[in-house]
């Protein structure tokens, strides 16, 4: 399979403008969980930035659980996007929820994210493949390692090899925590595949306060980067805002991270 390391022993490095995915360097991929204001992706992308993150995030397309809870602001949300990029030079990755959206995300967009919902929307995953962008393929909620790699290969299948997994958090009998963080999958990835391995320790545990142990977990585990959610104003978010950092908190984190190289 084109996804195994059968297929290619050497790790996978993914070159997005000047940086490199999967070699000897960490990135730091850093935003808000969803794009609500022009002002505020565009001060949290400059915070980010002198953090010493590499990439912005932020959800123009929000896949909620309520039909009732903010959507996000689609096309508007991709322009400020893309303005915070002209600002500040970070690249950007943001969600593609709809495989109608595909070319329209990809036009703004540096990379692609599969959110965890749509892991196994075969539709959307095909039509990523065509994209001519790298794609983060972020694990379904309770989908196993096999079926996430399958994932994968649909996109790389289509043409696209340009893919990083993203470990987000399964589902548990675990309540404390949003997700259960598994940390196991990286050296399995690893193991298995010669994709870059992105651990997500916002959606993973769902508390802002366990965010830095984890990500500090995942390094030593050896994930090739990080997606951290950060928020100027976490108790105002619209989403997700337990589980965000502030700038302050974000930057003693990769201040405490710097000293990390990757694991291997
Ligand atoms: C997100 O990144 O904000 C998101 C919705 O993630 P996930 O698909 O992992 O839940
Ligand atoms: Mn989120």
């Amino acid at each position: 399979k084109l996804v195994s390391r059968e297929f290619h022993p050497k790790d996978s490095i993914i070159r997005i403008g000047d940086h490199e995915i999967g070699g000897d360097k960490v990135h730091m991929m850093a935003g808000p969980c969803a794009v609500e204001s022009r002002e505020q992706i565009i001060e949290t992308a400059h915070a980010v930035r002198e953090a010493g993150a590499t990439f912005l995030r932020g959800g123009a397309f929000k896949p909620r659980t309520s039909p009732y809870s903010f959507q996000g602001l689609e096309e508007e949300g991709l322009r400020y996007l893309a303005d915070a990029r002209t600002e500040t030079g970070l690249l950007v990755v943001t969600e593609v929820i709809d495989a109608r959206d595909v070319s329209l995300v990809a036009h703004y967009s540096d990379i692609l994210q599969i959110g965890a919902r749509n892991m196994q929307n075969f539709i959307l995953l095909k039509e990523v493949a065509k994209c001519g962008k790298p794609v983060l393929l972020k694990r379904g909620p309770s989908a196993t390692l096999e079926e996430w790699m399958m994932a994968a290969e649909y996109i790389m299948d289509g043409g696209n090899y340009q893919v990083m997994f993203c470990e987000r958090g399964i589902r548990t009998f675990e309540s404390y925590t949003r997700n259960t963080l598994d940390l196991t999958m990286v050296p399995a990835l690893h193991t298995l595949s010669h994709l870059p391995v992105i651990v997500d320790p916002s959606h993973g545990t769902g508390r802002w306060q366990l965010v830095h142990p984890m990500a500090k977990a995942a390094l030593a585990a050896g994930a090739d980067g990080l997606i951290v959610e950060v928020h100027p104003q976490p108790e105002k978010a619209v989403s997700d805002g337990k589980q965000s950092l502030t700038p302050e908190k974000f930057k003693l984190m990769m201040d405490d991270l710097a000293g990390l190289s990757k694991a291997l």
